[in-house]
């Protein structure tokens, strides 16, 4: 007779914590369930900590589907999971993880009925979402040059400072935009129409993604039965919720995470006052208080040593952010030792000069042997680094810009988006009207009647773009556009043949198309446009399919042109990033562009309450990005139109560090004049650096 033992599995183990101090084993041997908020400095390991916590909750037995990660991008969560894989010997894939964006579209991709929309629901970019408010503005009447109404951008900002603040449309004027007061009752119609449109045509925002998953984790009294339903089960997926970058998480998205642990309890947030830099999209850096009012019964945890920075670097970011006086953290420890290198102070005569150091600089740190991938350029606006990225294309150094123009933000990659769009979801009526705007003779008056005929057909259980060759279409176009007209049957024919796996091939019926055409004749540069497309098709093919591929790009609110020079190791790059895109990512040495007052801080965030201090927090986070050095440039000169030149000042954040000494009682910053060196026999001055003139 066979025997059965139960209770054989091994009994749930911890993990090995000692690559962790004792502050933060604390936090990671935590039992599971209930609250804690961790506040520590940057460079402190929060980041680590989270990730060990999520490794010792496998290890103990929690099975990694019932674990959340919410991080603030898609890639941090990914290189956590791959951390925690290396931890623990389970599927660490398995843990649902993301920002608040991702997580939510996929949770609501499965509860979509409940909050009243379908499924395969499309996501709106910012520019799409704007025409919809102006569409809504048009529905209404509303005559913009007649009456002095808001831009539809100003509209969209004021609609998405309601939803992520958690604000009403009246306290948001209130707050915001008093000059519109007399608008709220127009404005309250625009916001209710916007709402119908969306719906009409199953579209969400991105800050629907929050709103439709706020709902779920957190349900009014009013819910009906179906959503009540869908929250219940929504709510008991997760055994623990675990936030990083807390600060910056705003009112809704605190309300999602205290909802979404509402029923199993645990809840663990790691956060720095002092890096709270998304207040323009509604964080506000008294987040962190406001979590322990709602959970009275979190514990808080302090994490005081710094495994990054080399304390010369410690001791700008310390002594800086003594000028923003709220703030709940103390001075961090270093560990490191010194290396005996001060951070450098450099004056450059202007942006070429500044692109030049940058450059010889980093040719130098290679031939030291430092890879390229340990070294960062940092700037408050992207325009900031146009010389450089020049200057290093010229010199073939490759680099990676973090942030930029968004690729998928272009004309003419919206374009071909929206012809996917349209075969995705057909009843998105922007889409179908950019899509339909590219071809010769064919215009808004045509389009609209088409888009009736579309819907109409819908209604009747029709497949419009399969049947555009059948009679029933008639001619909607007239004379002046049949060709165009019989371009668009034959590309939707196409495309509609294609299963739904073959996006790389719809693109490339696409540019088969008299559209390639329109890019020829819309754009003074086609052929780069052309290619940018081709790219595209192949990027399309990394995805199962359309409807992967459209929630994916929609999503990747991080995921920007990538102007890559290519070298032998594709990893070897240099990053240029904003300060913004560097949040939570550390290199071995790093450069701050244009340290001068009104880039940085900028002269517009001066303009507003509290916007100095937000600047500092961003020159904090810039300074403690780096590991080992950290070079601060700025330049004398800016050459405007007509050769006029204006002198520019010293950032006050460096202005703010003179005269204050380190503890080896040195100036904070080494001062380095740079000059360049057109004589081979020149000796470079003690203090100064000498670079080959060219
Ligand atoms: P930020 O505020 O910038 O996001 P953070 O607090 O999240 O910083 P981490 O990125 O987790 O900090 O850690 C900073 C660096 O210190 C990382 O390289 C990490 O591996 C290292 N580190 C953290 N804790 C320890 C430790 N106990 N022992 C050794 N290294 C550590
Ligand atoms: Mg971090």
């Amino acid at each position: 007779m066979g025997r059965y033992v139960i209770g054989r599995r091994e009994p749930a183990r911890g993990l090995d914590l000692s690559g962790l101090n004792l502050q933060q084993q604390a936090v990671v041997a935590h039992p599971p369930g209930g609250q804690r908020l961790v506040i520590a400095g940057p460079g402190s390991g929060k980041t680590r900590t989270l990730t060990y916590r999520v490794a010792n909750l496998i290890a103990m037995g929690v099975p990694p589907e019932r674990l959340l990660l919410l991080t603030f991008t898609n890639r941090a969560a990914r290189e956590m999971l791959e951390r925690v894989e290396q931890l623990v010997p389970e599927d660490a894939w398995r843990v649902h993880g993301g920002t608040f964006h991702s997580v939510g579209n996929r949770l609501l991709r499965r509860h979509a009925a409940a909050i009243g929309y379908q499924p395969d629901f499309t996501i709106l970019d910012r520019g799409d979402a704007e025409e919809q408010v102006g569409a809504a503005i048009l529905d209404l009447g509303i005559d913009t040059r007649k009456r002095r109404f808001p831009r539809k951008k100003v509209v969209l900002n004021l609609f998405s400072a309601c939803i992520n603040q958690e604000l009403s449309l009246q306290e948001a004027i209130f707050q915001k935009a008093p000059q519109f007061q007399a608008l709220l009752q127009p404005l309250q119609d625009v916001a209710q129409r916007y709402v119908e449109r969306k719906r009409a045509a199953n579209q969400l925002d991105f800050d629907d993604l929050l709103v439709g998953w706020s709902l779920l984790a957190d349900p009014p009294p009013e819910a009906n039965e179906a959503l009540r339903a869908a929250s219940a089960e929504v709510c008991g997926l997760y055994r623990e919720v675990l936030v990083d970058e807390y600060q910056d998480v705003n009112a809704i998205q605190g309300r999602i995470a205290d909802g979404m642990a509402s029923v199993h309890g645990g809840l663990t947030v790691v956060g720095d006052d002092c890096q709270s830099i998304y207040r323009f999209r509604g964080a506000d850096d008294q987040n962190i208080l406001a979590f322990e009012a709602r959970h009275p019964e979190a514990e808080r945890f302090y994490l005081t040593i710094n495994y990054r920075s080399r304390p010369e670097i410690l001791a700008v970011a310390n002594q800086s952010i003594t000028h923003n006086p709220k703030r709940f953290i103390k001075d961090l420890e270093p560990v490191r030792e010194s290396n005996g290198m001060r951070p450098w102070l450099s004056p450059l005569r202007d942006r070429r000069m500044q692109a030049t150091f940058v450059a010889e600089r980093i040719l130098d740190l290679r031939d030291e042997g430092i890879p390229l991938n340990e070294i960062a350029v940092l700037y408050r606006a992207h325009h900031h680094a146009t010389e450089l990225q020049v200057e290093l294309t010229r010199r073939g150094i490759p680099f990676m810009v973090r942030s930029g123009l968004r690729f998928f933000e272009q004309a003419h990659i919206k374009d071909v988006l929206s012809f996917l769009r349209v075969l995705h979801n057909r009843r998105d009526e922007l889409s179908f009207h950019r899509a339909l705007m590219t071809f010769d003779a064919i215009g808004p008056a045509t389009i609209r009647r088409v888009f009736e005929r579309v819907h109409e057909r819908l209604t009747a259980g029709a497949d419009p773009l399969a049947e555009f060759e059948q009679p029933v279409w008639g001619n909607l176009v007239g004379a002046r556009g049949a060709k165009s007209w019989q371009a668009v049957v034959k590309l939707f024919g196409q495309l509609v043949r294609l299963d739904d796996t073959k996006v790389t091939e719809m693109i490339w019926a696409i540019l088969d198309s008299p559209y390639a055409d329109h890019v020829r004749y819309s754009y003074s540069n086609p052929q780069a446009r052309l290619e940018d497309l081709q790219q595209l098709a192949d990027y399309a093919a990394n995805f199962d399919g359309l409807h992967q591929f459209l929630a994916e790009l929609a999503l990747l609110d991080t995921f920007q042109a990538e102007e890559v020079v290519e070298s032998e190791e594709p990893d070897e790059k240099v990053s240029l990033s904003s300060i913004h895109q560097a949040k939570g990512l550390e290199w071995s040495r790093v450069f701050v562009l244009c340290m001068n007052d009104g880039l940085f801080p900028m002269a517009t965030a001066l303009r507003e309450p509290g916007g100095e201090e937000e600047e500092r927090r961003l020159f904090y986070v810039a300074t403690t990005r780096a590991k080992d050095e950290l070079y601060l440039t700025y330049t004398e000169i800016r050459e405007g139109r007509r050769m006029r030149q204006d002198l520019l000042a010293v950032s006050r954040f460096i202005r703010e560090l003179q005269g204050v000494k380190n503890s080896q009682n040195q100036p904070l910053l080494d001062r380095v004049e740079v000059v360049f060196n057109t004589d081979p026999g020149l000796e470079a001055p003690k203090e100064t650096k000498a670079l080959e003139g060219d």
